[in-house]
């Protein structure tokens, strides 16, 4: 039996034909979800709409609503390891991840925004009127549709729907038709916590779901993470419809700067670490490598050797460090690019083919000598292959910056060196959302996340979340009328 629907707090069956979710460590389907039909959008859209101007939402309290996030919060710990194993099985991350950056990521998220909720506040200006008081309110944008890729399903939507609700908004959530698995579960858990019917509203289904939220009239704020390609057709559906605020965390292609002075152990575990999390399946993963030539072959060396020990196995094992990749198509899309990595003349030197076992799983790879105008330097691979580039030495600091920002991408960036002055320049030089100096590049619900250029528009996370699910409202009292 399908996965359901949740609209206007009722459980029901897609209209259109359901279709498949699989395990990718075995690459066999576990569990069928059902879609949407178009009729079901604009009903899960229309419950949005009246759940907004409903007393049952809009009158709460912000401390009644906040009691309504912690207990998700709670209700997410609760089910934490079940939470985790679903995640796990559906996306194929391994379960560590899921038990840390997924599940308890989430539950932090929720608690981060119920904390918000008591705070939003306005302010009030000193306007040039006689006898005027002027002040701002931040009000709710009204319904918002969230759409979540597959990497991260659950944590992406718990970046969306905490401040999405701490701000009083309702939603309708589509998330990825790759694995909608944990998103179901959420919903089930917000409707436990007590949210009223047609706060939080639920379409499963594929792209053509979510561009029926994209180019609906009566959605007022889309918050989308997926591909930039994505990214660049809700933006029109949304200037054809409605022009509906959009927040938009799309594509990455970090670079990595290792200077002459870095801890190169320190630099190979840490670049590890961000370039082969969730094997690779990252926006901010670090995929090219700018290594100063006094160091690189030690780089490569211990890059290599770091790369060619990790575990590849279902994320279910405990042993496994490596997961499967999410899908047989992205599997082909990884394999297709490495092949074209090879065929431009980048030297391979560890890894570079799909690993000879059941289910998704890509070796992951190491590329030396790689040349600035290759493919792989430039397209998003969202895999575990890592680009190994070098540069001349501090006196080249300023081509470097321009090299790291020869990319349509601006999300994430990282530098390794011990010299604060180095970390300094790279750090304001680079046009990324986020430099990382000597850290691998892991979010923080406190800390504002987005990109640059064509990796998206606005902030998610943080304070700057909350302007994203609000409207500023000016408000002006002539008090000598
Ligand atoms: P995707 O663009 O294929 O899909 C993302 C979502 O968009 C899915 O729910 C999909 O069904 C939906 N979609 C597809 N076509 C649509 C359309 N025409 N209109 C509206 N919605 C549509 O992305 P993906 O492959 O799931 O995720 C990988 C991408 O996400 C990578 O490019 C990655 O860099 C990016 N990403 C970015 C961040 C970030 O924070 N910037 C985080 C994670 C992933």
């Amino acid at each position: 039996m399908a996965t359901k629907l949740y609209i206007d707090g009722d459980w029901i069956d897609g209209d259109s034909e359901p279709f498949d979710s699989y395990d990718p460590a075995e690459g066999r389907v576990f569990e069928q979800v059902s879609q949407a039909s178009s009729q079901q959008v604009d009903e899960a859209v229309a419950a949005a709409r009246a759940a907004f101007g409903s007393s049952a939402w809009r009158d709460l309290l912000p401390v009644q609503r906040a009691a309504l996030l912690f207990r998700l919060a709670d209700l997410i710990d609760q089910h934490a390891e079940e939470l985790a194993a679903l995640e796990t099985r559906d996306q194929g991350q391994p379960l560590e991840i899921s038990r840390t950056v997924s599940v308890r990521g989430a539950a932090e998220h929720f608690r981060y925004y119920a904390g918000w909720v008591t705070k939003i506040e306005g302010s009030t200006s000193p306007v040039s009127f006689p006898d005027t008081l002027h002040y701002t309110r931040k009000e709710p944008i009204g319904v918002n549709a969230l759409i979540t890729p597959w990497n991260f399903p659950l944590m992406i939507l718990a970046w969306k729907l905490a401040p999405a609700l701490a701000t009083g908004n309702t939603v309708v959530i589509k998330p990825s038709e790759v694995t909608s698995l944990s998103s179901v579960r959420l919903v089930e858990l917000a409707a436990q916590a007590g949210f009223p019917a047609g706060v939080v509203n639920l379409v499963t289904g594929g792209g053509e779901t979510g561009a029926l939220l994209s180019a609906h009239r009566d959605v007022d704020h889309l918050s989308y993470t997926g591909s930039t390609a994505v990214g660049k057709l809700i933006t029109k559906a949304s200037a054809e419809s409605n022009l509906k605020r959009l927040t938009l965390e799309l594509g990455g292609k970090a670079p990595s700067i290792i200077a002459a002075d870095a801890d190169i152990d320190a630099a190979v575990a840490g670049n590890l670490a961000g370039g082969l999390l969730n094997s690779g399946q990252v926006c901010a993963a670090y995929t090219r490598f700018y290594v100063d030539k006094r160091r690189e072959q030690e780089f490569v060396e211990k890059l290599a050797r770091g790369v060619s020990t990790m575990v590849l196995g279902a994320g279910l094992d405990p042993s496994s460090q490596l997961g499967p990749l999410v899908s047989e198509k992205h599997l082909n899309h990884v394999q297709r690019l490495v092949e074209v990595g090879r065929a431009e003349g980048a030297e391979l030197v560890t890894g570079g083919r799909v690993a000879d076992r059941e289910g998704y799983f890509f070796q992951p790879t190491v590329f030396a000598g790689v040349q600035d105008s290759m493919t792989v330097v430039h397209e998003e691979i969202f895999g575990p292959v890592l680009s190994v580039l070098s540069y001349d030495g501090p006196d080249e600091l300023e081509s470097l910056i321009a090299r790291a920002n020869d990319t349509e991408y601006g999300l994430a960036a990282t530098v390794w060196t011990k010299d604060i002055a180095t970390a300094q320049r790279l750090a304001n030089g680079i046009r990324a959302g986020a430099v990382f100096v000597n850290m691998p590049p892991i979010p923080d619900m406190a800390a504002p996340w987005g990109g640059y250029k064509a990796s998206g528009w606005g902030r998610e996370m943080g304070p700057q979340a909350i302007d994203a699910y609000t409207e500023t409202k000016a408000v002006w009292l002539n008090y000598g009328y």
